[in-house]
């Protein structure tokens, strides 16, 4: 069986490390974006969009809300599930990102068990092939 593929939007490097380095752990591939620049370079890169991208909300660039809306209004990404993550677990932070079309949230930190067992949840509930996101 193919190994999920992961795209972690996220500009702080000890966390997108420690997050990388989980869900390899875990049997999960992963793609690393610091950026929201670099997201969409890696996005054009590849044929094959990933199965969940993790979405830190506050990111330098462009932040992830704004990230999330244009791969939402993007008929070749919109289906790929986004998980929002920030730092501050601020009130309204979890309505903001399911507004834009986060299918959930996960403030930092986390707990690393609860953390492998939401992604979990949202891949095994995912029973869209990957040829499906190509038009
Ligand atoms: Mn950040």
């Amino acid at each position: 069986m193919e190994k999920k593929r992961i795209l972690v939007v996220e500009d702080d490097l000890m966390n997108i490390e420690l997050i990388s380095d989980l869900l390899e752990i875990n049997g999960y591939e992963v793609l690393e974006a610091t950026s929201g620049l670099r997201m969409f370079e890696i996005m054009d890169s590849i044929s094959i969009v990933p199965d969940l991208i993790l979405m830190d909300i506050q990111i330098p660039d462009v932040d992830g809300l704004t990230l999330t809306k244009r791969l939402k209004g993007d008929p070749l990404t919109r289906d790929i599930p986004i998980i929002a993550l920030t730092a501050h677990a601020m009130r309204g932070d979890r309505e903001k990102a399911l507004e834009a079309g986060c299918i959930d949230y996960i403030p930092k930190p986390f707990n690393t068990r609860e953390f492998i067992d939401k992604i979990g949840k949202f891949l095994w509930n995912s029973s869209k092939k990957e040829g499906e996101y190509n038009a």
